[in-house]
């Protein structure tokens, strides 16, 4: 008899595994034949502002598609390798809005892109065609591209090829994943970005003198201290605006201070 039940469950289980199966191919086909068609796949851009001036001066280039969020789409695409066309494509058309807004545009990699030899040739690639100067183009990456193997050092190694064009590289949801302070010196990044854990963190409002104030205190001085670039994500209120501005960051993003818009 439990030998029966266990066959029941295991029948049961595969069901649900093959329907999982199912829907993952469906959305997987709707998102290649949009891609190949450009329908539907939009880009949504948000503000990077000056803290103290209240002055746009950098724009994030967020991908949109109606059938499901980027939490969603994105690692289907990282799953099945559809990475590297979906991020050419937000890189051409990020590239090309630069040239109307005029302000310099971010874009997320993802680490699938990154670990790819031939990415550097494609970025260059595809500055030449849409005529953006690499000085117009901020490439967002995450730590987890970047650890410390074989594929991390090929990796940074293309990071330095795209600095040597003159592209900027600020490291995405900083302290949020693998994090090696100890090779944080020697990445050719030229920022970070505090992911929105860290700003969530200090209360609301803002209480000093708590332990994660401390750590996103001592992470602004570590980003001073290497020279590098700070921006504060995830500010939603003026009582965060005002501190992390008071702490010292320059640069910040949020919805208080504007939303993705199309
Ligand atoms: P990310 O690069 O860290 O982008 C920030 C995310 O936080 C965006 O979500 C943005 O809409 C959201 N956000 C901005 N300000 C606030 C705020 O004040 N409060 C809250 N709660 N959220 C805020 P989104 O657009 O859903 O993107 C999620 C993630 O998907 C991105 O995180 C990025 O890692 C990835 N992603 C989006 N577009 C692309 C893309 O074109 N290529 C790649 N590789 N990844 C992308
Ligand atoms: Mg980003
Ligand atoms: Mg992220
Ligand atoms: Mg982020």
């Amino acid at each position: 008899r439990a030998k029966a039940e266990g066959k029941n469950r295991l029948a049961f289980y595969e069901a649900h595994l093959q329907e999982g199966l199912r829907q993952e191919m469906a959305l997987l086909e709707a998102l290649q034949q949009d891609l190949e068609r450009g329908e539907n796949l939009y880009l949504a851009y948000q503000p990077i502002v000056d803290l103290k001036t209240g002055e746009e001066v950098a724009k994030e280039a967020l991908l949109r598609w109606p059938l499901a969020p980027p939490s969603t789409f994105i690692p289907l695409a990282e799953r099945h390798r559809l990475m590297p066309a979906l991020g050419a494509f937000v890189l051409r058309q990020a590239c090309l809005a630069r040239s109307r807004h005029g302000l310099p545009v971010h874009v997320n990699v993802s680490p699938q892109e990154l670990l790819d030899p031939g990415y550097p040739a494609r970025v260059a690639a595809i500055l030449e065609e849409t005529g953006c100067p690499p000085e117009g183009l901020v490439l967002e990456v995450t730590e987890s591209a970047l650890i410390p193997d074989e594929r991390g050092r090929e990796a940074s190694e293309s990071l330095r090829i795209l600095r040597g064009l003159g592209v900027r590289i600020y490291l995405d949801d900083f302290g949020t994943g693998y994090s090696s302070l100890e090779r944080l010196a020697s990445l050719p990044v030229n920022g970070l970005k505090l992911g929105q854990g860290f700003t969530r963190a200090l209360g609301n409002p803002p209480r000093p003198d708590t332990p994660p104030a401390r750590l996103v205190a001592a992470l602004l001085a570590l980003a001073q201290t290497l020279g590098l670039e700070a921006i504060a994500e995830g500010i939603e209120d003026e009582a965060t605006l005002a501190y992390l501005r008071d702490l010292g960051f320059r640069l910040g993003q949020g919805y208080l201070l504007g939303r993705p818009v199309p």
